[in-house]
């Protein structure tokens, strides 16, 4: 199917299940009833909330069935899931069982889109594990400065079915989306498509390394105008070359160095783009300056030439580019400048919750006092600390699973000094902080860039980056 075209399927009448009564289920269940079909929701827990989420739907004529999401219903054409649900649940080996298809919420919005005769908005859509939200962002901004109606949605927070069904009207979206997501989207085809990097992450759902890239790799399925890649990670570039997409259809890519031709790079400190271009043998546009990008790290500097070449193949002048990503402001908790006191700056990368993650926060500086730990999630750090040792002033640890860093540098970095954490309470991250404070010197950064999960200390990522931040400030006030 080419991506301008929408499926009209016949909802009237359709028995569909849909599993999972949570921020997709709700309103994917709303959305097919409205449109005829005989809806069931399972739902695996059976608690209060659930139990009045239910009610609401039930009122409306919605059938729901709690405490056994296992079960599929006998009379299921079609099971509607929501992204997280793992693969291998009984469920879904009813449904292969029985030859019914399983769309996830992304699938679902796919194929409403459009429904009620409005022109749909192409999609550029961005995946990877690191970086996602940050260029879907960038890229929402880049659009926008150029004049055009859009938004980031998707992964990020924002349904798409709310973004494809709601009354405001869109040129384009600048789509996040997961690696779940992508498993259950089977017809998705995007306008352009950009896979930012591809590491090791939530394997134990996808089941393997390769079933993850592949599930990452359906982003280019179909794809109109342009498959964007990392140049520096031959994996993405790989899934490129497997991706059957639309004929003309061309592959981008980004790097940190001088591009060659088809590519978005740098030189002299200027982001380039040697893809769209009348000659791209002989051309290069200039479309910002590296100190546009905020912050200039270089893993972030690779985020925005993704954005640009996903904004460049949409047809954006290179002006909007620069505009764009002047008016950007990340996202709280990523590499977020706090506070600089006696000339040591405080950042917090809370959001670096994977040793990939953190490997980019940490190549960003040169002299780093490194606040790390939490839940390692089964990595290891081997790798991470050899890359940073010669730039580590110290490190703190803390969390439940600060002794695998701990052994780490004790193999790679013997002559690093390490203070470790040994409390879980509130004021640990205080201490953590003074701690830190300690081991700097003018000229160095301390960094909070766990590597870890946080819940073990904290509701999450968020909770943490705050506990830092409210540390630091209190310190800065302390010393004004
Ligand atoms: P995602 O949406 O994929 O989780 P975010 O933009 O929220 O990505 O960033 C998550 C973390 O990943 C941040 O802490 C940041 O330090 C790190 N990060 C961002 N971009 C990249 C990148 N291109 N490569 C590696 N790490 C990155």
């Amino acid at each position: 199917m080419g991506s301008q075209e929408v499926s009209t399927v016949d909802w009237q009448g359709k028995h569909v299940t849909v599993a999972g009564l949570g921020v997709s289920g709700i309103p994917a269940a709303r959305a097919l009833h409205e449109r005829g079909a005989l809806v069931t929701v399972v739902n695996d827990g059976d608690d209060e909330r659930s139990r009045s989420q239910a009610a609401e739907l039930e009122a409306l004529g919605v059938t729901v069935r709690l405490g056994d999401g296992a079960t599929l219903p006998p009379s299921t054409e079609l099971v509607v899931t929501a992204p997280g649900w793992q693969p291998d649940k009984p469920l879904f080996l009813a449904a292969a069982e029985a030859g019914v298809p399983v769309w996830g919420d992304v699938e679902l919005a796919w194929r409403l889109r459009g429904d009620d005769g409005r022109e749909p908005a192409p999609w550029l859509a961005v995946t990877g594990t690191n970086g996602k939200t940050t260029t879907v962002r960038m890229l929402a901004s880049i659009l926008e400065a150029a004049g055009l109606r859009t938004a980031a949605v998707g992964n990020i927070g924002v349904s798409l079915l709310d973004a494809v069904l709601g009354e405001t009207e869109y040129d384009v979206l600048a789509v996040e989306l997961s690696s779940y997501q992508l498993h259950w989207a089977p017809s998705l085809r995007a306008h352009s498509a950009a896979v930012l990097n591809l590491a090791p992450d939530h394997l134990d759902w996808h089941g393997s390394m390769e079933a993850y890239a592949a599930d990452k790799g359906r982003v280019y399925e179909g794809n109109t105008v342009a498959c964007v890649y990392n140049a520096a990670d031959p994996a993405t570039e790989d899934l490129v070359r497997e991706a059957d997409v639309e004929e003309g259809c061309r592959a981008i890519g980004f790097t940190l160095g001088t591009p060659g031709p088809s590519q978005l790079g740098v030189v002299d400190g200027l982001l380039v783009d040697r893809a769209f271009v009348a000659d791209r043998q002989k051309q290069a546009q200039e479309l910002a300056e590296v100190a546009d990008v905020n912050p200039p790290a270089p893993h972030n500097v690779a985020n925005a030439l993704a954005a640009a070449a996903l904004a460049r193949a949409f047809g954006v002048e290179p002006a909007a580019v620069r505009d764009g990503l002047r008016a950007f402001r990340p996202d709280a908790h990523r590499i977020e400048h706090v506070a600089d006191i006696g000339e040591v700056a405080y950042v917090d990368d809370s959001k670096a919750t994977n040793t990939h993650a953190t490997e980019a926060s940490l190549a960003a500086y040169d002299s780093i006092v490194w606040i790390a730990g939490g839940l390692a999630k089964g990595a290891t750090f081997d790798e991470l600390v050899t890359g940073a040792a010669k730039r580590l002033r110290g490190v703190v640890l803390m969390g439940a699973d600060r002794a695998l860093i701990h052994e780490a540098l004790t193999r790679h970095a013997p002559d690093v000094p390490v203070v470790d954490l040994d409390r879980t309470d509130t004021g640990a991250m205080s201490e953590a902080v003074a701690r830190a404070a300690e081991l700097a010197r003018p000229g160095d950064t301390v960094l909070l860039a766990p590597a870890c999960a946080s819940m073990d200390m904290f509701t999450n990522y968020n909770k943490r980056g705050e506990a830092f931040a409210d540390a630091v400030r209190a310190r800065a006030d302390e010393t004004a």
